[in-house]
């Protein structure tokens, strides 16, 4: 491109929320993989999407990670690793690998096993359980899969607080999926405590810190700019909550984007300024292809906006890391 033709883009102001995109549980997870292929070689079968993004998906299968749904897709008697996706499984999944004398390795992201421990508590000490959550995501299928059927209420929204009939509305506990709405779920919490006064909370908030500060980072954002671009998959919980927060927050054009390929130039080509997020899920490979494609068009003045610091780390499943140390 000419200079002369450099000088005739339009300006575009580019907020950059920080943080954002990948969590450690995400990053552990795909580490977890990356690093059973070294140790073991390929195959190496992995239950569901790791995490939700096809990008990540289609990078470990080419390096010869399986995905599958169920684990009667994997041959019978293979001695390749089985790793659990970081959304978690419901306790069925690994009693029945261990039938099947598979060697699992879980990569369910320690804040996800943390609820699984409250609700397994709490059923011990007799209280029903409340899970607040969305119906048929990975997490919660898992969660509610640590207790017997029957045993975990699924609340979805405040219409169903309101309405929810507990057992014994004086032994109630509740504990929620970590990648909800801050803002839903204060609302549900609170119709459910004014319904409920003795009802147990978890000891620390089940909405993960990765959730709440990209969550935070996108409404100090959103208001400020003319439209906004989440990058996220849309099956990632997370992600469709940071759009919901940046709309909510009074941003008009609030989109999730997989690759820049899905940017809706008729919306996005006439903007003067741009908040861009991901979801926990999301690479920064793909943060820069965005704004790669808006720097095509546009010339960019970007800035960040830093809302918290993050330096949480878990390390790797136990089975690789005494592996790898061998
Ligand atoms: S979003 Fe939160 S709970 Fe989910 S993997 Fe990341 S850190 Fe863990």
């Amino acid at each position: 491109m000419t200079p002369e033709t450099s000088a005739r883009k339009p300006e575009l102001r580019v907020l950059l929320c920080a943080p954002r995109g990948f969590c450690a549980g995400v990053v552990r997870a795909i580490d977890a993989v990356e690093r059973a292929l070294e140790i073991y070689g390929p195959p190496v079968y992995v239950r569901h999407e790791i995490v939700h993004n096809k990008y990540v998906v289609e990078g470990l299968k080419a390096k010869g990670a399986v995905f599958v749904e169920e684990l009667d897709e994997i041959p019978a008697g293979t001695t390749a690793p089985v790793i659990f996706s970081a959304h978690g499984v419901a306790r069925a999944v690994p009693e029945d690998a261990a039938r099947r004398n598979f060697f699992a390795i879980d990569a369910t992201c320690p804040l996800v096993t943390k609820v699984h421990r409250e609700a397994t508590v709490h059923h011990k000490r007799g209280r029903e359980v409340v899970l607040i959550g969305h119906a048929g995501h990975p997490e919660v299928i898992g969660t509610m899969g640590q207790l017997p059927e029957g045993a975990v209420s699924l609340v979805e929204t405040a219409e169903q607080a309101r309405l929810f009939q507990p057992r014994d509305p004086g032994n109630l506990a509740f504990t929620t999926q970590t990648t909800l709405s801050i803002d839903d779920t204060a609302e549900i919490v609170a119709i459910l405590r004014e319904r409920f006064p003795a009802m147990v909370a978890p000891h620390k908030e089940d909405i993960c810190y990765a959730t709440t500060n990209r969550q935070e980072a996108v409404k100090r954002v959103a208001p400020a700019v003319d439209a906004m671009i989440v990058v996220g998959a849309p099956n990632s919980s997370n992600s469709q909550r940071l759009r919901e927060a940046a709309e909510r927050e009074g941003c008009r054009h609030a989109v999730l984007v997989q690759r820049a390929g899905e940017i809706d130039w008729g919306v996005f080509g006439a903007i003067a300024s741009l908040g861009v997020s991901a979801g926990a899920s999301a690479p920064e490979i793909l943060v820069e292809e965005i704004l790669d494609a808006f720097a095509a068009r546009y010339t960019l003045r970007v800035e960040t906006v830093h809302t918290a610091h993050e330096d949480v780390f878990f390390p790797l499943p136990r089975q690789l890391r005494s592996d790898a140390a061998e």
